[in-house]
């Protein structure tokens, strides 16, 4: 018995070798040929978006290389949007037609020099999806310029002469001899003197600043402002943010109660630490709230709260802010950062509408007009749960609600 069991095994793989396919490519492509041929219209449909990417993407390339603008601007539609993010203007601007297209590829090739458009093999493939009710191939590909690595998203709509760009999006994802690099890990904590500071003190020093002043001051801690402290951080530049709030987080806690974020989870991400994978696709706002703080102290963060920048003045001799930062205790501190990043977004002064008198009778109680965005959709249904009719305008339309019985 004992002889049988490797005799058998010799066999199987025998038999196996002698049975096993041949995997010669004209075999492999009439394998392909035939699962493509059981395939229906749909699923062929969503088989080619790959190479429909890849087509589109060399197109473009090669209209860029040999610096035919108007070649590359006819790749889109006539009223397609071009929205970049530093990789070919340095700033963020949205062109939107084919002139305005050409226009600024004519003003950027020659200093970004952009080439090796691909689609990344490690990222989702390009694929058929609805888009604001809008069917498109929405390919993620990369490239680079001369400053660095750049990465973009286009969407692709048919028109009857074939794909052409209905939206792209470029942004530059790194420089080019400022890679990033993890920092190194501190060495481990010295088993011998017990006395030493350990990370805990190392870190609760650098976050007091006693003795020196960061080289950046990050004013407000909401996403923008954790996401640059984080990458400055991670670069080993010296960033401390500062908020006027009592707590990392309450740029989020204290908006309305029912409020989760708009978008969906996996476009929400900061830095280096996306949120779990058990969070919810619409992130309640309590729940945000903690898990900035949660990352401030994984990202070991210099962040004060209850810290408000006062006034700020920067010293072309020295080339340094010099700014003012007063603190709730009443004390003000005098820093001088070699910069200000500051990201006081239009999200945080809270707007009171006044109620206009044009909307039409019967007149609602309470009025929150002016957009149908999904805040607008979210305050107006609160009213109503509030036994509060309300009205929300559009310059298209009025859309009213009723109160909801309790
Ligand atoms: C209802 C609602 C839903 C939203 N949903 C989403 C979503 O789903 N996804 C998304 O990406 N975006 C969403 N946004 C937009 C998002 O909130 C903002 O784009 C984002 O908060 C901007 O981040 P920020 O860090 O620039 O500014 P904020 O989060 O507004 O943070 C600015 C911070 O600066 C501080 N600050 C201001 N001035 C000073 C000062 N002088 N000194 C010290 N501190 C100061 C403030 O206290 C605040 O904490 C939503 C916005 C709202 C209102």
């Amino acid at each position: 018995m004992a002889g049988l069991v490797p005799a058998i095994h010799v066999f199987s793989v025998a038999v196996l070798k002698t049975w096993m396919p041949d995997t010669t490519p004209g075999m492999a492509a009439a394998e392909a040929r035939r699962t493509r041929n059981m395939m229906n219209v749909a699923e062929r449909k969503q088989t080619n978006a790959p190479t429909e990417a890849q087509r589109w993407l060399a197109s473009f390339e090669s209209a860029l290389q040999t610096n035919d603008v108007y070649a590359a601007a006819e790749l889109f539609h006539a009223d397609g949007l071009w929205r970049d993010v530093l990789a070919f203007t340095w700033t963020i601007q949205t062109m939107s037609g084919r002139a305005a297209i050409a226009a600024t590829l004519r003003e950027t090739l020659a200093r970004t020099a952009p080439r090796n458009f691909h689609i990344p093999t490690k990222r989702t493939p390009p694929r058929w999806v609805t888009r604001a009710g809008t069917e498109a191939i929405e390919a993620l590909f990369a490239f680079e310029t001369a400053f660095g690595r750049g990465a973009g998203v286009v969407r692709l709509t048919p028109d009857s002469s074939g794909l052409r760009a209905w939206t792209i999006v470029t942004t530059l994802e790194e420089l080019r001899g400022h890679e990033e690099a993890f920092r190194v890990r501190p060495e481990p904590d010295s088993t011998r003197d017990f006395g030493a500071e350990n990370w805990s003190d190392r870190l609760s020093k650098a976050r007091a600043y006693d003795d020196r002043d960061p080289t950046v001051i990050v004013v407000g801690g909401g996403q923008a402002g954790l996401s640059i402290a984080a990458r400055l951080h991670q670069h080993g530049i010296d960033a401390l943010i500062v908020d006027r709030h009592q707590r990392i987080g309450d740029n989020w806690r204290t908006r309305y109660h029912s409020l989760t974020l708009h978008n969906e989870v996996h476009v929400n991400h900061l830095p280096y630490l996306p949120f779990p994978p058990t969070f919810p696709v619409y992130i309640p706002k309590d729940k945000l709230a903690n898990w900035f703080e949660s990352y401030v102290e994984a990202m070991e963060l210099k962040f004060w709260t209850g810290t408000e920048l006062v006034a700020g003045r920067y010293d072309e001799k020295s080339k340094e802010w010099r700014v003012t930062l007063g603190r709730t205790d009443g004390s003000e501190r005098v820093m001088r950062p070699r910069h200000l990043s500051s990201r006081p977004a239009s999200a945080a002064f809270p707007i009171r509408p006044s109620c206009p008198g044009s909307i039409p009778s019967p007149a609602p109680k309470c009025i929150q007009a002016t957009s149908k965005t999904r805040s607008h959709g979210k305050v107006a249904r609160r009213l109503c749960s509030a036994a509060a009719p309300a009205a929300m305008t559009s310059r298209r339309s009025c859309w009213r609600t009723a109160p909801t019985s309790p």
